[in-house]
């Protein structure tokens, strides 16, 4: 009689990931024996690596002959199982956007926990247990709600089960404070229950956490985001996963932790792109918490002053439950006044119209703060030659170098190669090459001259690279050191800045026509988002003032943003959708290819086009990527559609496998719900 106890394990690899071992314990040390369960780690020989795998099965039978069938060979009892609902959850994750499973469940686990070496797991789970199992925590004075703040706070508190609360707030309306108090109310309820708060930036976190930990002095917060170090990462995911964090903040990555008794998900900025992974498993956090809430049957929040139209569209269907926040929440804080400077007639030199110099100055005065916002880094975008009309292109990309003065360096924002800065023309050797048009360095310089006596201080990706800076430049905003504030879309997100009362949108205008039909939704957002920074202390500060800079002073965007008018702007664009057939009317699914010549990619697509027709999917024809060019590597995409989310789910488990089974050389990947098209 065979009485081997076989375990099906999920191991983190590209094509089919559950494999048999034999789980022997005779060849494992004493404390191993233990037979593992589903959700346990182990470790097993793959190739000639030893791997980390997830047991997803323990069985009587193998159909591996016993000749091929190879042993586990370590196994780790200290660590508490995943639970079931974890295991559904990232087995659903992988169902959903098509990947294996073990792509989706171990890289989602601390490295700590997969390594051969159980150091470091035994010194957090050591240090763990060091807390105590029952912490006290205190909530410190809170300002007392306003009617539409309580509002929503009772129906996510008093709700039963699963429930879509889209919370609709204006910017500064306090969305913070209805997390915070829906926090302190389930947990007064609920002592050992854990709430999942997710923001789409690291940058967000440290405010967030701050007042975390000010609320609820020596409650057990957790944050996972990619700032910290493995040491840390493996101390927060465990304590999340033991039950002891009462909350974790984190970032997209944080919505596949481990949370045993999670009773709510707030999602803040739920609109915001960076929700979306965009590599790799490309899982969109905000979505998938979704379904972590139904599978739970707990109520998810999710915050925006600009909702993405996938979740206004779900509201007003009533598939989600919209709470409106109208007005700030601070007294006597009114919305900014939001002005058109009309380029044409208010002629800017070097990108500032004299409107907004003035206004500046006026700040400058009152020892108030100004944020200039222009979403682009570097120093000017292109280094020109005028005699032969030579622009810096990137040899690699169908895109152009950057000139970051500074560095004395040409960049590739996309496939970051760096070059010296030429002296001459490389194509008819001219010595006056000119920088053409205008990044974050240059304006930074540019207010420096204009203003000798003010602080101006820059924050972009390149201001912020090293750790911790990021979060020093914030603070020195905060701290009141700054008075001119120059920054890309890093500064435009969430932060409560008090003496800010001027934002000035330098260069609005190029998303207005780009090709990506959600450009104009991002632009709305993010100008409504950059907007909200100003105005919102209230008090006896200038009143608050919005400067958007544009040659298209018409354009209905700008119209409705001027009167503060997401729903009329949504519904613009909802209809505009509809009638031309766009998400959320459709469901869509993108093939991506590269191939070292762009007809390789092509080619592939137009055989992946014709392999499998289906009346509910719409296949569209291969197109070139709008960044064709990347890194040498030629790009081209394939979009299918349909009506259905069923139907076009039911034609991807079919696809997929025959798009593998083309064995093709070129490389490609598919998404699902793509947001970047
Ligand atoms: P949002 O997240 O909607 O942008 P915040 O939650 O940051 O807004 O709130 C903006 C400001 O209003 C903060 O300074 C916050 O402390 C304050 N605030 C929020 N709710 C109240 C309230 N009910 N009474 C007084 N001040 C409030
Ligand atoms: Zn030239
Ligand atoms: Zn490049």
């Amino acid at each position: 009689m065979n009485s081997a106890i076989y375990l099906r394990v999920a191991l983190d690899t590209p094509l089919a990931s559950l494999f048999d071992y034999r789980f022997d314990p005779a060849i494992l040390p004493p404390e191993q024996q233990v037979q593992p369960q589903p959700g346990q780690l182990v470790l097993v020989p793959f190739g000639r690596q030893q791997v980390a795998a997830m047991v997803m099965d323990v069985l009587q039978e193998t159909d591996v002959p016993p000749d091929k069938i190879r042993s586990v060979l370590a196994t780790r009892p200290q660590l508490a199982p995943l639970n079931a609902e974890w295991l559904a959850l990232t087995q659903f994750a992988a169902a959903y956007y098509h990947r294996p499973v073990g792509e989706v469940m171990l890289p989602a686990l601390p490295k700590n926990l997969k390594a051969l070496k159980t150091v470091a797991l035994d010194k957090a789970l050591k240090k763990i247990s060091k807390q105590p199992a029952q912490p006290v925590w205190q909530v410190s004075t809170a300002p007392v709600l306003n009617e539409e703040q309580a509002a929503v706070v009772d129906a996510v508190c008093q709700g039963n089960g699963f429930a879509t609360h889209l919370l609709f707030g204006v910017t500064g309306s306090g969305k913070t404070e209805v997390y915070l108090q829906s926090a302190a109310r389930l947990l007064a309820q609920e002592p050992d229950a854990q709430i999942l708060i997710l923001v789409p930036e690291i940058n967000l976190t440290p405010q967030l956490e701050n007042h975390l930990r000010t609320r609820f002095p020596g409650m057990p917060v957790a944050t996972l985001h990619s700032g910290l170090s493995e040491g840390e990462r493996t101390l927060h995911w465990l304590n999340a996963h033991l039950g002891h964090a009462r909350i974790l903040l984190g970032t997209r990555l944080a919505v596949l932790a481990s949370l045993p008794k999670l009773r709510l998900i707030i999602i803040d900025e739920e609109h915001d792109v960076s929700y979306k992974q965009q590599e790799g498993l490309r899982y969109s956090a905000r979505d998938l918490a979704i379904w972590r809430a139904h599978q739970r049957a707990i109520p998810v929040l999710l915050g925006s002053a600009t909702p993405s139209l996938e979740s206004w569209y779900a509201a007003q269907q009533g598939r989600y439950q919209l709470r409106t926040l109208t007005k700030r929440a601070v007294e006597d804080a009114t919305l900014p006044l939001i002005r058109i400077v009309n380029l044409e007639r208010e002629r800017p030199s070097e990108g500032l119209s004299p409107r907004v110099i003035t206004a500046i100055t006026k700040r400058l005065e009152a020892g108030e703060q100004s944020l200039l916002f222009l979403n682009r880094r570097g120093y000017a975008p292109v280094l020109s030659c005028e005699a032969c009309g030579w622009v810096s292109p990137c040899p690699r990309c169908s895109a152009n170098l950057v000139l970051h003065k500074r560095d004395h360096r040409l960049r590739c924002h996309h496939c970051g190669l760096e070059q010296r800065i030429p002296h001459t023309c490389p194509d008819c050797g001219n010595i006056d090459l000119q920088p053409l048009g205008r990044g974050t360095q240059r304006l930074e310089e540019v207010l420096a001259t204009l203003f000798p006596e003010a602080r101006v201080f820059r924050i972009d990706a390149d201001s912020t690279r090293l750790k911790g800076s990021a979060e020093a430049a914030f603070d020195k905003v905060h701290d009141g050191e700054v008075d001119i504030l120059v920054g890309t879309q890093m500064v435009a997100k969430g932060h409560d800045f008090k003496r800010l009362t001027l934002v000035a949108a330098l260069n609005p205008d190029a998303a207005l026509f780009s090709q990506d039909y959600r450009a104009s939704e991002r632009l709305f957002a993010q100008l409504m988002q950059v907007a909200g920074r100003a105005g919102r202390a209230g008090g006896n500060l200038t009143p608050a003032e919005v400067l958007v800079q544009t040659r298209y002073p018409d354009h209905p965007l700008y119209h409705a943003l001027m009167r503060h008018d997401y729903p009329g702007f949504a519904k613009d664009i909802l209809l505009e959708r509809q009638q031309a057939g766009f998400p959320p009317y459709v469901y869509q699914a993108l093939l991506r290819a590269e191939a070292a010549e762009l007809a390789q990619a092509v080619a592939f697509l137009k055989e992946a086009s014709e392999l499998l027709s289906h009346p509910q999917i719409m296949v569209h024809d291969p197109v070139p990527m709008t960044l064709t060019r990347l890194a040498n590597r030629d790009r081209a995409q394939l979009l299918i559609e349909s009506a259905a989310r069923p139907a076009l789910q039911a034609y991807l488990r079919e696809w997929i496998p025959a798009l593998r089974a083309l064995r093709s050389r070129v490389k490609w990947s598919v998404e699902v719900d793509p947001v970047d098209i």
